[in-house]
């Protein structure tokens, strides 16, 4: 531990344990044990501090996160999966931004509270979550109580999702597949469903299912699950897995916007938007199996 920042060192033991995680980094199930604070990086492409490529308040996200004053959004650029289809490619593969230091980001965090934002909602955290779960720590040691949103591609190791424990208040994680073999093909990670489908057990076991007041979101579980055309998201054993394995009560945001982008576009099982019945049937399904699916 004698290599932490200084500003490291004030925070919490889960916080230290999450930076040493970086040296070599296993923060993430790649598990490609470079040297970040170094400046050598690996799959995600980042050192030990975030780009960050836009902070600011954000109205199109689920309307339990957006209130009067919007989701404050803090978005990373970089990411841990190299998903071929990727809406925001510029960010995650090209990492445009610009480098900030933990006390930038809390300063960040306190900015979007002062503004009225209903809550701080990381935007791809997973690959940056020690200077996160830093930030999260002083921030709130400078007067942040709005709820904290992981929001997260949902490839997560559980080992460090336990360190996070007491700091997320709110975990909405994509789950993108339950088949391995269109894991590997789409996103660069053929270990992805057993990955995902431990680490949203591991986020509920923490906060629970979502609990709202007054119409917003203050803490629980939210599950984003994007439709791919011809099921290749495999969206009905997600749903089963949710309904059988998580709670009956899970929320889930069954999303129906996948459009061909980036690589994707010459793919040929993903070129083409899923049909009105795809959509309409894994929605029905997800009903089917109690779980409370957002409009
Ligand atoms: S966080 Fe980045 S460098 Fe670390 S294991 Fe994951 S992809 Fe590799």
């Amino acid at each position: 531990m004698e290599h932490l920042p200084d500003k490291i060192r004030s925070c919490s033991k889960a916080v230290q344990k999450l930076w040493t995680l970086m040296d070599p980094c296993t923060l993430c199930p790649r598990q490609c044990k470079v040297l970040r604070s170094e400046g050598k990086t690996g799959f995600c492409g980042i050192g030990d501090l975030p780009i960050v490529s836009s902070v600011g308040p954000h109205f199109g996200e689920e309307s339990v996160l957006v209130g009067k004053g919007g989701s404050g959004t803090i978005f990373f650029a970089g990411c841990n999966l190299g998903c071929i289809f990727c809406q925001n490619y510029e960010i995650s593969h090209q990492r445009q931004g610009r480098i900030r230091t933990i006390e930038q980001l809390v300063q960040s965090m306190l900015d979007l509270q002062n503004h009225g934002c209903a809550n701080i909602n990381f935007v791809t955290p997973t690959h940056v979550v020690a200077a996160v779960a830093a930030a999260i720590e002083l921030a709130r040691q400078k007067g942040l109580t709005i709820p904290t949103v992981y929001n997260t591609g949902g490839y997560d190791s559980v080992s460090t999702l336990k360190l996070l424990e007491g700091l997320i208040d709110i975990y909405m994680p994509d789950m993108k597949y339950s088949d391995p073999e269109v894991a590997g093909e789409l996103s660069a990670a053929p270990d992805y469903p057993k990955v995902n489908f431990a680490a949203v057990k591991e986020m509920h076991r923490q906060v629970g299912d979502l609990h709202t007041e007054n119409g917003l979101a203050v803490r629980g579980l939210l599950v984003r699950h994007l439709i791919l055309p011809g099921d290749l998201a495999g969206s009905f054993k997600i749903m089963d897995f949710l309904s059988e394995k998580i709670s009956r009560k899970t929320t889930i945001n069954v999303m129906a916007q996948y459009r061909p982008n980036y690589e994707a576009l010459s793919h040929p099982h993903i070129n083409r938007r899923p049909s009105l019945e795809e959509i309409a049937s894994a929605r029905r399904y997800a009903m089917t199996k109690g779980l409370r699916v957002l409009d």
